[in-house]
């Protein structure tokens, strides 16, 4: 693939100084050669998906434009979690300091073994829709319809604003 593209990143933490994380993420994101950030959600507070003994999630939603391809970008985006302590246990959706989400990648739809776009979570996630209508309220998902009507469906579950960064 060729040129500049647009892609959504999700970022989400509930180890340690998360919000500080995903503050840190982001310009990690940014400082990427071949990536620069188009938009930047505000800070969210969610309850923990799966597993609930767990701390609530900072959450926020970043726009990117690059000329990588979808699999150099995830590939970029673990390196940043493994650098800001992602450590793998094997539990799903068990507690982490630092995970990126691929969410979208222009208008792609894409099933492999190691990278799925759009995001499968990406229609019932509060802490994902909410913080993606703050910044591209006119989306559409690919194979999942309008943003506006995803979002709409969708409880906050108790989705709150932390910060507007
Ligand atoms: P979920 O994917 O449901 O949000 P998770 O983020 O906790 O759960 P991880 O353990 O971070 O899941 O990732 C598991 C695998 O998902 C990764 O190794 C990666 O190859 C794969 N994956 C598939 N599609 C994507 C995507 N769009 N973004 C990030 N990882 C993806
Ligand atoms: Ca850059
Ligand atoms: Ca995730
Ligand atoms: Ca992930």
């Amino acid at each position: 693939m060729n040129g500049e593209h647009q892609a959504y990143i999700g970022l989400g933490g509930n180890l340690g100084d998360a919000a500080g994380t995903v503050r840190t993420a982001r310009q990690s994101i940014g400082a990427l050669i071949g990536i620069r950030e188009l938009a930047f959600s505000s800070l969210y507070r969610s309850a923990p998906m799966g597993p609930s003994d767990q701390p609530d999630y900072v959450n926020a939603v970043m726009k990117v434009a690059t000329t990588l391809a979808p699999l150099e970008l995830l590939h970029a985006l673990q390196q940043i979690e493994q650098t800001c302590g992602r450590v793998r246990t094997g539990e799903r959706w068990g507690p982490r300091t630092l995970d990126l989400d691929l969410l979208l990648y222009d208008e792609l739809v894409l099933d492999s073994e190691v990278l799925t776009i759009p995001h499968p979570g990406i229609a019932e996630r509060e802490f994902v829709l909410y913080p993606l209508a703050e910044i591209a309220s006119n989306l559409k998902i690919p194979s999942r319809g309008p943003l506006r009507e995803l979002v709409q469906n969708c409880p906050l579950r108790g989705l709150s604003v932390i910060a507007h960064d």
